[in-house]
């Protein structure tokens, strides 16, 4: 079976990826599988250069075709921040209930009508020839004013996607997959996925 390195720690993310890969026919292993590297900062002004920076590194390290996401928030109230900055929007710690926390600060003065954001997702697919495939999805949605919801992790708490009433947090796993950015973006990589086992 050709094993598929998924560039990622974050066990949640890496469980999303797995659960959207079922049946890719491919052996889909994570950071915490292959031989340490060093893992450069994230320091990209876009989703798109950080993901392939990400993937081009791991396949330098370790000889797999290797898949590297970069997502966030992007609100539009904020001018499309935290964006890049999703993951340290209040400092270092990646502290997901600070985050959230303070973007609903610096929203509690904008009206209910702009309040408007989108999950936002960038895939890379890079291949040890060098060959690379860089996608996009976009989730749509608004900011909800106060947390609701145990599911998932970042900013579901507070996401409120297009067409329902329920936050991100509030949706079962298998629904948000197949509607989330990332959800999207992969759906663009599965040809090139599959690809990679024949
Ligand atoms: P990354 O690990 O560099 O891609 O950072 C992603 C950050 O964006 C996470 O730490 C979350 O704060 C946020 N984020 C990305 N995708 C999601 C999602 O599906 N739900 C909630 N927050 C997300």
């Amino acid at each position: 079976m050709t094993r598929l390195l998924v560039a990622s720690r974050n066990a949640k993310k890496l469980e999303e990826l797995r659960r959207i890969l079922d049946g890719a026919g491919l052996e889909v292993v994570g950071l915490a599988d292959v031989p340490a590297f060093p893992e450069a900062p994230e320091t990209g002004a876009t989703f798109e250069e950080n993901a392939v920076a990400k993937a081009r590194d791991a396949v330098a390290a370790t000889g797999l075709p290797t898949v590297a996401d970069d997502s966030g928030i992007a609100v539009d109230a904020l001018n499309g921040m935290p964006g890049v900055l999703s993951a340290r929007w209040a400092g270092s710690a990646k502290d997901d209930m600070a985050n959230l926390s303070l973007v609903l600060e610096q929203l509690a003065d904008v009206p209910d009508e702009r309040l408007t954001a989108a999950f936002v997702c960038a895939s890379a697919l890079v291949h040890p020839d060098g060959t690379e495939v860089v996608v996009r999805g976009e989730w749509p949605g608004t900011i909800a004013r106060k947390p609701r919801g145990t599911n998932g992790f970042g900013y579901d708490p507070i996401f409120v996607p297009d067409g329902g009433t329920r936050t991100s947090a509030e949706l079962p796993s298998a629904e948000k997959d197949a509607v989330s950015h990332r959800g999207r973006a992969l759906a663009q990589l599965l040809p090139h996925l599959r690809a990679l086992s024949e």
